[in-house]
């Protein structure tokens, strides 16, 4: 994809800091950084969200998301590492190439995710479920 930022990284069309590489998957620090750390892993073809992401291409982003992570954990032992991976722009995403940001974490680091709990009843749960099972 031709204007596409991410793309222009993975063909080095764009100066990158890139820390991985293998044939399906590539990782580079985030210039927005939320803590010192923290990195992109991003799938090497252009597809846009999860929905786009066959077998093998989700096994090798999410192989080298761990191989970071465990990285990052070894690099500056952080308290906690989030994975944060947003597909629509409802759901966040800013930038419509499939990535996962893995970010190291802190106690007080200011990085708050608002998770607003409904608590529904056990019937609520389990016709979710049954709505899930019926398309896998
Ligand atoms: P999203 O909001 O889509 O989950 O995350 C997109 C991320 O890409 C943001 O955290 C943003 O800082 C990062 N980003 C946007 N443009 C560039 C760029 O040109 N280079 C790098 N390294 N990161 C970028
Ligand atoms: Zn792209």
């Amino acid at each position: 994809m031709a204007e596409c930022i991410f793309c222009k990284i993975v063909a080095r069309n764009v100066p990158a800091t890139i820390v991985w590489e293998d044939e399906r998957s590539i990782a580079f620090m985030d210039i927005g950084s939320v803590n010192p750390g923290h990195a992109l892993v991003a799938a090497k073809p252009h597809v846009e969200n999860i929905f786009e992401l066959d077998q093998p291409l989700a096994a090798a982003v999410f192989q080298t998301t761990a191989r970071i992570a465990r990285a990052l954990k070894q690099a500056f032992a952080p308290q906690g590492v989030t994975l944060y991976q947003a597909n629509g722009s409802a759901a966040g995403q800013t930038v419509f190439h499939f990535h996962i940001h893995v970010v190291p974490r802190y106690e007080g680091d200011g990085m708050n995710l608002a998770w607003p709990i409904k608590t529904p009843p056990r019937s609520a749960i389990e016709e979710a479920a049954a709505r899930i099972r019926a398309v896998l």
